[in-house]
């Protein structure tokens, strides 16, 4: 029933607040009691006047009440917790604004009329005062955390009175000064008679200046009879102790009364307050009201002059303005005092980034930041359909230099050459050290041909930079990859420095000091261009191309080992460059596993490989190896004082690259008839066991491994 009435104020409120608060806007504030006034004006006076003295004041006053908390709950205030007592509200707004607050009061013309109709104030200031004091005792006894709110709200429940009063006119406010009216039966009378009532007006009050539920609800609800038990919240407790405060008649000089069985009886049931507990609250608010409110007439002269108290504030504000002003003055020097030093941390924060994203040795960019500008360019291009080019440059032999001159000439080298290479960049490209010795360069918008041109000038000018301080004698070569061409959408930076790269690899195969160039456009077509103009054909770029396959399709031992030792002569380097890639990461690196069986000339006989490649023994369980890479088999017969036999194979293996395990097996090509390849794992592994411990057992007699016949 209760929920349904306050369902219904509230409807009305959204009513009152869109058709008439607006006309209100223009209407005198409420009036502030003037002795109240006047203790602001002296707490105004004296300098050593605290915060907690004005709150004191302001706390006594309805209309000052109102205000502050106002002024605290404004947008520009904007707090996570909104402000529902006085003593939060003076501590958020702080002294100055507080006082400046109190300062605003408006003092009634005459202490028995409002908006020109006859009207106690009076009686209403103390009212208000003594329903406040009462609310916050009960509280004190039933919701003790929100006695001060409570207080707030037993003052402000009537202040739509005071409102309806300036806007109904005389009429109501004779209906309010109607002797022997309780409450309860005041706000039945007005509702009958006037389009609203004081607990709408408060309602939208409440919303006006932006008051929290906490308030509001209790506020909106002081005529609603609320039923609590035991599962009621907090806030349901504090809208129960207005509405008990709210219809409490007055009594003998306008003395709160307990006089209404029918509220002793909803106090008992609702707030589990007794008729002595009432009675000793009642006691103790009087009191404290007494205390808190001089009358008018014990401070004032009766003949005290009102406009006095208005020009006297009026003085006050103006000093506060001027105060003001200066502290606005002050916090302006402040602001640009921070502005400038926000200038220079953001000019220090663009030297670090400027920092962190340059190689400190050579001043280019770093990888990281080269991608990024790659990136943007690549992005550019891209926008405006034109091509660009790519260069991957690597310097040829720098760890001769290193290990002939020592590590900081190859430091001079590289500097000198990282200056060589970002002179070549133009049209807003980019030039970066990728890594060690390695550098790229991005092109935009120059032609297939000017790229090429570029791409060889730049081979051409590391060659003939010389280093008369360093060395004589010793030319710096590079081999460079050049792409070239209009990026495929969704390309990114680092596609385009691996597919440069593996160009740059190409000039390393193809004898160093040279460019390979490619174009997206004939991406097959590879051109080599070789230091002395000439154009060349591309090198192999792949083992499968390696001629190490025997003519004759029964080769015999001898001719097997022969070949291997040839490639591990000739094909030395070759085999270096394929260890680079791996280091580059072009290569998965990767477990080994290598199986040997199923041949009956193996069987029983300890068998040794070697990586011609890597030339090194035990390499074959940790090594990654490369598809077609070539191995030396050495078969040791069960007859230990039979001789050793040689044997060059090749890897074929199974890849699972998930896993990153190869399965090897040695495919003996001198037994191309019965290959000894084996796809059971379990006995693989048990040969491949046995072979690794006999290695070992090998190596730690160090029996050495024949080389050669
Ligand atoms: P290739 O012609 O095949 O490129 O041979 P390379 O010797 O130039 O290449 P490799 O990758 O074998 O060696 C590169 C060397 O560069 C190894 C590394 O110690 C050296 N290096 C990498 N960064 C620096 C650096 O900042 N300063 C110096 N002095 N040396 C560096
Ligand atoms: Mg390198
Ligand atoms: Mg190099």
């Amino acid at each position: 029933m209760g929920n349904l009435r306050h369902m219904r104020i509230v409807a009305n409120r959204s009513r009152y607040v869109r058709d008439e608060m607006p006309t209100l806007v223009g209407q005198p504030k409420a009036p502030t009691n003037s002795a109240v006034a006047a203790q602001v004006l002296r707490l105004g006076d004296d300098p050593n006047s605290s915060a907690a003295q004005l709150a004191d004041v302001i706390r006594t006053d309805p209309a000052l009440t109102s205000r502050l908390l106002e002024t605290a709950n404004a947008a520009r205030f904007a707090l996570r917790e909104p402000v529902a007592t006085i003593g939060r509200a003076v501590s958020v707004l702080g002294l100055r604004r507080t006082r400046m607050v109190a300062l605003g009061f408006q003092v009634a013309a005459h202490p028995d009329e409002l908006g020109g109709c006859p009207f106690d104030l009076k009686t209403f200031w103390r009212r208000s005062l003594l329903r406040a004091c009462l609310a916050q005792e009960i509280a004190a006894e039933v919701v003790p955390t929100l006695a001060d709110e409570a207080y707030v709200i037993g003052l402000l429940q009537d202040c739509g009175i005071v409102h309806l009063v300036q806007s109904l006119g005389a009429s109501y406010a004779a209906l309010y000064a109607t002797a022997n009216l309780s409450p309860a039966a005041f706000y039945k009378r007005e509702t009958q008679r006037f389009a609203h009532n004081h607990v709408e007006a408060i309602d939208a009050m409440a919303e006006q200046w932006s008051l929290p539920q906490v308030l509001a609800d209790p506020l909106g609800r002081h005529h609603c009879p609320v039923t609590i038990g035991p599962e009621s919240s907090e806030l349901e407790t504090l809208s129960a102790v207005s509405y008990f405060v709210g219809s409490l008649p007055l009594g003998h000089e306008e003395m709160l009364a307990l006089s209404d069985p029918a509220l002793r009886d909803y106090a008992a049931a609702n707030l589990a307050l007794a008729e002595p507990a009432l009675q000793d609250c009642l006691g103790r608010a009087d009191h404290a009201c007494r205390e808190m409110a001089p009358s008018p007439a014990e401070h004032l002269p009766e003949n005290l002059d009102r406009r006095d108290l208005v020009e006297q504030a009026n003085c006050h504000l103006s000093r506060a303005t001027s105060e003001a002003a200066r502290h606005i003055e002050a916090v302006e020097a402040e602001c640009d005092l921070i502005r400038g030093q926000q200038m220079d941390l953001k000019s220090a924060l663009g030297q670090y980034r400027e920092l962190a994203a340059r190689d400190p040795l050579t001043h280019l960019l770093n990888r990281g930041a080269l991608a990024e500008a790659a990136m943007a360019c690549i992005r550019k291009c891209r926008d405006k359909n034109t091509p660009q080019c790519v260069f991957f440059l690597d310097i040829d032999d720098f760890k001769v230099i290193n290990d002939d001159f020592g590590h900081h000439m190859g430091d001079e080298v590289l500097r000198v050459l990282a200056g060589v290479v970002s002179d070549t960049v133009v049209n807003g490209g980019c030039a970066g050290r990728y890594g060690g010795e390695e550098f790229i360069v991005v092109l935009p918008a120059l032609d297939e041909q000017e790229s090429r041109r570029r791409a060889e000038g730049l081979v051409d000018r590391v060659r003939r930079t010389s280093f008369p301080d360093l060395f004589s004698n010793h030319s710096v070569t590079c081999s460079l990859g050049a792409v070239w061409g209009r990026p495929k959408p969704g390309m990114s930076a680092q596609e385009l420095f691996t597919a440069a790269d593996e160009l740059m690899y190409q000039a390393k195969l193809g004898g160093k000091d040279r460019c390979c160039f490619r174009s997206f456009e004939s991406p097959d077509a590879v051109l080599v261009l070789a230091p002395n103009g000439r154009t060349v054909q591309p090198a192999a770029s792949s083992l499968d191309d390696v001629p190490i396959r025997s003519e004759n399709a029964h080769p015999t031992p001898e001719e097997f080992h022969r070949l291997a030792v040839e490639l591990n002569r000739s094909q030395t380097q070759r085999f270096a460059d394929l260890r680079k890639r791996e280091r580059h990461g072009l290569l998965t690196p990767c477990v080994v596993n290598c199986f040997i069986g199923g041949s009956p000339t193996l069987q029983g006989s300890a068998a040794y490989v070697r990586n011609i490649s890597t030339g090194g023994l035990g390499v074959l369980a940790v090594r990654p190896m490369i598809r077609g890479e070539p191995v030396e088999v050495a078969l040791q017969q069960e007859d230990e004082h039979s001789n050793m036999l040689y044997v060059a194979g090749l890897v074929a293996f199974c890849r699972h690259v998930e896993g990153r395990i190869y399965e090897v097996g040695i495919q003996l090509l001198a037994q191309a008839k019965d290959p000894i390849f084996s796809r059971d794992p379990s006995s693989a592994a048990q040969r491949f066991d046995w072979v690794v411990a006999a290695l070992r057992t090998a190596h730690d007699q160090g029996e050495p491994l024949k080389e050669g016949a």
